[in-house]
């Protein structure tokens, strides 16, 4: 029996995703299982940095 892609156990299988303001890749922590979906920066830096930013197009009123 062969299993498509172990998740357990495998650091490689981690999930990630690219940081919306430097789009740097960034790897699933422990500390934000229970908000990844909700992790959008890498950093409180970038966290910061989105703010002065203002990406011209999403306009959230
Ligand atoms: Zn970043």
């Amino acid at each position: 029996m062969v299993k498509p892609s172990g998740f357990k156990g495998n650091k490689q299988a981690l999930p990630q995703k690219d940081c919306v303001v430097c789009g740097r890749a960034m790897s699933w922590r422990k500390s934000w299982a229970k908000n990844w979906d909700q992790v959008l920066y890498c950093s409180d830096r970038c966290r910061a940095a989105k703010s002065s930013v203002r990406s011209a197009g999403q306009g959230q009123a």
